[in-house]
Formats: C-alpha cells, structure tokens, sequence
C-alpha cells in the first residue's frame, strides 16, 4: 500500500458561492441535495461537508433502526434511477436491480429476483414485456408468501405450548392460508387475520402476529409496485417508476431524537427509512419496535463504521450522544462497547487534536520536513504491517513507504533491509535479535563516548575532589548499566535521568549545566530507537510478531501532531495562529522546550517551517478555507517573535484563490 498524499485523490467540491447557497438552504431542506455529489473525498474540509444533518443523509446502507432494512441516500437513488431509466436491454434493466439489491428492501426482493430469472431464461426480450410478464406471474409472489406462513404456523403448533382454543384458531388460519389458490382482497385478509390472532391467549400472540403479518403484507406491498394508473407515472418511464416506488421505501429520513430540542443540536438526529417515518413519533417508536436491540446495535455499528470511513469527520462524537438518547433508565439497549475500538481511539483523537490541518496528507513536519502522515493513514498502515506474511513482504512494504521514516530510525531500516538481502532465509524472530543486538551495540558506543567527552571535560577544568567523586560514580554507573549492558536488558530513560539528578544534579559547580547537557546529548533520540527495538509483549501480540511490532512503532512517530508554538502552559493561546504541525517524533523531543531553544539546536527549522507553511497554504487555497487566510502569516510571526532571533523566515505566503 502506498499512502498518497490528499492531492492525489479525487476532489469534488462545489465552488464557494454554491456551498455557501447550500449552507443556508440545507438547514431549510434536504432537496438541494439532489443536485448531486458535492463530497467525494475521504478527508474532512471545512465547508458545508462537516454539517452532521448532511453527512448523515449522504450515507448509504445503514441499517434503519426501527426494521432493519437498509437504507439509501438522495443521491444514491438518483443515481440508480438515473442507469434504470436509460437501461436499454432487459439483462441491463436486471443487472442495475441485483448490483444494488442491497438497497431495495427484503420484500422486493422476490421482484427483483423474477426479473432476473426471466432476463437469464429471455433475454431477447423488452423491458415492458418482461414487466408484463411478472405482473402476470406476480400472485405467486403473495400465494407463496401465505403458504409459506401457513407451513410456519403449523411448525408452531407442533413447538408451542398453547391453549386448545389457540390451538383450534391457529389451525384453522393455518388450513385458510395453505389451501389459498387465488388472492384474497386484502381486506378480506385482513378480516381473517384479525378475528384470529385478536382472541389469542398466548402471551406471545403479538409476536406471532407480527411474523406471519410482516411477511404477508410485504408479499401485497411488493406486488403492488407493478400495478399503477398511468397518471401516477408522472412522466417517468415504468421502468424508471417501479424502481422509483421501490426505493422510496428505503430512503433515509431525518428525525428527531429529542422532540423538544433543536433539529441541529449534534447527536440529536437519527435516520430512518421511508416506511418507517411516516409512523416514527417520538424515540419510543425504535425502543420498543421488536428486535430494538439487535438493530440499534447494527445502527451504531454502521455509523461506525461511517466514522472510520470519514464520512462523518467532525461529527465523530454522534454516536456517543445517539448511544445516550437510546438509553432509558431501566431498559439500556445499547453499550460504549458497541462502538469498536478503532472508532474509539478516532474520536479520541479527533477531540484532543483540535487542529485542523491534523486531517490532510502528506504535510511536511514543521521541524524536520519529513513527510508525515494522519492518524488514518497509520492505522492502515498497521494493518498491511499486520498482513505482512514474511519479512520480504514487510521489507517491500517499509520500501514504499520510506519517505515517512524518521531520519532517526533510517540507519535501523537499512541495517533491517541488508541483514534481509544477505541471509534469504533468514526468520523474523532472526532478524529482530539481530536488530536488537546491533542497536544495544550502537548504545553502548553512545554511552561510552558521553562517558570519554565529560572525563575530557573534567580533566580540563577545575573540580575539586568530592565534585570528580561524584562525576566518577555517574560514569561508573553508566558504564555498568548502559555500556557493558546485557543482551536482552532495556535501557531505561527514567533511571538515567534519576541517575543524572543524583550525582551530576548534585554539584555545586558553574559547570553543571553544562555536564549535564554532554549527558544528555542525542538522549531521547537514542532512547527511542531503544525503546522501539523492545515493544511490550502486548503489543507486539496486537501486531502479530515483535519484528511486526517494531515497524509499526518506527511509522507510529511519523503521525502529525499539534505543537502549541508558545506552550498553553506559558500563556500561549489555544489559537489557531498558535498552532503548528510537527511530527510526534519531534513533538516529543521538542517536549516543553521553548522555541528558541528548540531552534537553536534544530536550525533546519528554518528551511522546513516555510516549507511546512507553504504546504498549508496550498491546502488552505485549493480548499477555500476563508477563515484560515492569514494563518501562514500569523504563524510565521508568532515563530519568529518565540524565537527571538533563532528562525529567519518568510511571513507571506499566498492563501487566496
Ligand atoms: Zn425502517
Ligand atoms: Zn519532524
């Protein structure tokens, strides 16, 4: 896989004035949205895509939550009608209904398998004809139906511990359905139906009824589709118009959760079907609908599953809010633990970052330049490392992905790379002691140089003896736990540290400072590759091997994160002119460091903040971000004021499309 950068994909956005229109009328009425698409790019803009009511509404297969059938889109039916009405053949006609048999409802399902059945036996004949055709075969559809329950009514009895009178009613509806020849009116039916199951005396009389009830008046209802007066055409073909009157069934509607609150207050909408909202009052209509469990559960799942497909990027919290209105004290149909993991950790982030540029690809890191990518991109990422079945395959895969490798971790993929090209049969388990092995090599060479540079520095100026005491015990540690470390051993940033405050800490010398920065030196970084060369069991389980495991943790760091260019702490401001992207590994080098001194010791942030800022630009231009106009300016200045001194860049970049 091959993580492009967001101008790689394929954008469709409507020009400013037009969304700008559909911003006002879209909390009027949905009927703009049939114009057509407007949002086609799995990441978030800012702009009229991020309107909850309208995201919502563009989904397609989500599960209505009151029966269960899946639902569709304005748009997604426009355009199915669209390809049924200039259907030329029969086995088109046919095809077009089976590719989206998904979003027709179950109980036209029997329709749309007839007209396949006789474009597979006919195909040479037309549309109309073939429609005759099943309008005449169509009371098999009902008369099936009706045998069918009836077979199902006589399995009850056998089953079922009943009354004899139930079971006498019971039977004598099931002989009435099992010898129909010819179809009842519907209000004869009816009649039937209810002096049956009315005077039931089972406590399960409601369930009964629903099952043989539902199948039956579906079996009516998908008949009715095919029998209509030449007005109701209204224009359209019949071909276009029976496909019309199916889909109406399985549009997605909007509706209140809480009647009293505001349309527009986030979490308080929820779809519905077509032929459920006419009868949907309050929330209590889905609560105590049969199966409510079960098809919340498949609601929440399938929005979900939306939100891990970006479809409601900047609207992620809905589903915590929709679970909330779903419960009532006393009768909780759903959990948080519905929500999956991932979609949990996405909202997560989602409302910690709080940047908006978090979202789009292939931002170059302010202070290293590396390509970075989104919290998306990583967790797909682990994935295809997930699936990885030998170590050529992950070799191939960290190939293609190399430019999002911190400079840091380049010198352990290309030790990984060759110890691949020199021993081909090498095994995973192989090649990450031999990883492990050559990085506790690469410490203990670091440890002894800091070692060699602070006895230099001693020998070099003036401490009196308790103070070398004190340096020689600091140096005699690290030698025993950092350079002549055992195989296997993890070195441990917070006890080097510690270790550093109780001796080097301790001295009462104009050189401590200094003695403490030559300790300190290339710290963190070395830390990290350390700390990567060893990942928790846990994890490495997750992963599917530690090798596995390893590798997701050197693209973890590539992510984009949010620093704050003066620390909230410091009195920076949450402003979005305050806010630059970093990669998380220099985020977490840089850690509470001032910018100023930051760049001193990183002045190749000179060269790679314009290049960030001008990246940003870019997507502010092409995605007409308004607001944001002045952001690489402001963010240009607020970087050289922090810096006093210590970053010369450009402040104006071109925003304005
Ligand atoms: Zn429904
Ligand atoms: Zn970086």
């Amino acid at each position: 896989m091959k993580i492009l950068p967001v101008i790689n994909y394929n954008i469709h956005l409507l020009p400013v004035q037009k969304q700008q229109q559909f911003r006002r009328e879209s909390t009027l009425s949905t009927s703009f949205l049939s114009a057509g698409t407007f949002y086609t790019c799995p990441v978030n803009f800012a702009g009229a895509s991020n309107n909850l009511q309208v995201q919502l509404l563009n989904l397609d297969g989500v599960h209505c939550p009151c029966c269960g059938e899946a639902m569709i889109s304005t748009s997604k039916t426009g355009e199915i009608l669209k390809k049924a009405s200039r259907a030329k053949s029969l086995t088109d006609y046919a095809g077009i209904l089976v590719q989206n048999k998904e979003y027709f409802h179950k109980k036209y399902h029997p329709l749309i398998n007839s007209i396949n059945g006789l474009a597979k036996k006919a195909p040479e004949k037309t549309i109309p004809e073939a429609l005759q055709i099943v309008r005449n075969g169509s009371f098999k559809i009902v008369i099936g139906a009706m045998h069918k329950q009836g077979h199902y009514l006589n399995e009850l009895l056998e089953t079922e511990k009943l009354s004899a009178s139930d079971q006498i009613k019971i039977k004598s509806f099931a002989d009435y359905l099992n010898n129909i020849t010819l179809i009842p009116k519907k209000k004869e039916y009816d009649e039937k139906f209810h002096e049956t199951f009315d005077n039931l005396d089972s406590a399960d009389k409601k369930k009964f009824a629903y099952l043989v009830n539902n199948s039956i008046m579906s079996a009516y209802n998908c008949r009715g589709v095919l029998f209509y007066d030449k007005e109701q055409l209204n224009g359209l073909s019949p071909q276009t118009f029976i496909v019309k009157r199916m889909l109406d069934f399985s549009q997605n509607t909007l509706k209140k959760i809480f009647i009293n609150r505001p349309d527009n207050n986030g979490g308080n909408n929820i779809l519905i079907c077509g032929e459920c909202a006419p009868r949907y009052k309050t929330f209590n209509f889905i609560r105590n609908a049969p199966y409510a469990k079960e098809r919340l559960e498949q609601y929440a799942q399938d929005i979900s599953n939306a939100i891990n497909e970006n479809k409601l990027s900047g609207n992620n919290g809905y589903i915590y809010d929709f679970i909330k209105a779903a419960n009532v004290p006393g009768k909780n149909l759903l959990k948080m633990s519905n929500v999956s993991g991932i979609t949990q950790s996405k909202i997560f982030y989602e409302r910690k970052r709080n940047y908006i540029f978090e979202q789009y690809e292939g931002i170059p890191c302010a202070s290293c330049g590396i390509e970075t990518i989104t919290h998306d991109q990583k967790v797909k990422l682990f994935n295809e490392i997930k699936k990885c079945e030998n170590v050529y395959e992950l070799k191939n895969l960290v190939k293609i992905n190399e430019n999002h490798i911190p400079s840091d971790f380049r010198k352990l993929v290309k030790r990984f790379n060759a110890i691949i090209d020199k021993n081909p049969d090498i095994s995973e388990s192989e090649v990450m002691e031999y990883l492990q092995k050559a990085g506790k090599e690469d410490l203990s060479k670091h440890m002894l140089k800091v070692c060699e540079k602070i006895k230099t520095f001693v020998d070099n100026n003036n401490f009196n003896f308790v103070e070398k005491e004190i340096i020689n015990d600091f140096i005699f540690w690290v030698k025993q736990e950092c350079v002549d470390m055992p195989y296997g051993q993890e070195f441990h940033y917070s006890n080097y540290n510690k270790m550093i405050e109780d001796t080097l800490g301790t001295l009462h010398n104009s050189n401590r400072a200094k003695l403490i920065d030559m300790a300190k030196t290339r710290l963190k970084e070395v830390y990290m590759e350390d700390y990567i060369l060893h990942p928790p069991a846990e994890l490495a389980k997750q992963a599917g091997g530690i090798l596995k495991s390893m590798m997701q943790n050197v693209f973890k760091l590539t992510v984009i994160t949010v620093d704050h260019t003066e620390a909230l702490a410091a009195g920076g401001a949450d402003e979005y002119f305050n806010k630059t992207g970093y990669c998380k590994f220099c985020n977490i080098q840089k850690g509470k460091k001032p910018l100023e001194v930051w760049a001193a010791q990183h002045p190749e942030i000179n060269k790679n903040l314009p290049k960030h800022l001008k990246y940003i630009s870019g997507i502010i231009k092409r995605e007409h971000m308004k607001e944001m106009y002045d952001y690489p300016e402001k963010a240009a200045r607020q970087a050289i004021r922090l810096a006093r001194g210590k970053i010369h860049i450009p402040t104006d970049y071109d925003t304005r499309d």
